[in-house]
């Protein structure tokens, strides 16, 4: 995906991409519940309570639906390859391509990154033994 889901040029979704340059996965977490997150918002989707903070996760989930594409969308992406949602441990799920070995449902994987030349990069997933 050239042309990620979330904006590079947002200002509220930018400590995420700072994160994503270090090579640490962020989403946000509410200090009052606890709850974490993904896409970032002004407030708590669980007890909306204003100002969750960005904290980093462990990068491992498991696969909750995925697709494999098998017709040219983006210039640098050679189909096919699969695009899955993907449910973090701590709950939250992202939007996100599978490298390596085909995934199904179910499937353990762990967050890696996908260097981009004119931008940061992106968060791709692969399979992980159970
Ligand atoms: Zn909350």
């Amino acid at each position: 995906m050239t042309e990620p889901a979330m904006r590079t040029d947002d200002p509220f979704a930018w400590p995420f991409w700072e994160g994503a340059i270090a090579g640490r996965l962020l989403v946000q977490r509410c200090g009052a519940c606890g709850s974490h997150q993904f896409y970032p918002r002004p407030f708590c989707l669980a007890c909306e309570a204003l100002d969750p903070v960005w904290v980093e996760v462990c990068g491992r989930g498991e696969v909750w639906s995925i697709t494999t594409v098998h017709v040219p969308v983006f210039p640098t992406l050679t189909p096919p390859y699969q695009v899955a949602l993907v449910t973090l441990e701590e709950g939250p799920r992202l939007l996100a391509g599978i490298e390596g070995p085909p995934c199904r449902i179910g499937d353990a994987v762990q967050v890696g990154w996908r260097e981009r030349p004119d931008a940061p990069p992106l968060p791709v997933f692969h399979r992980t033994e159970m």
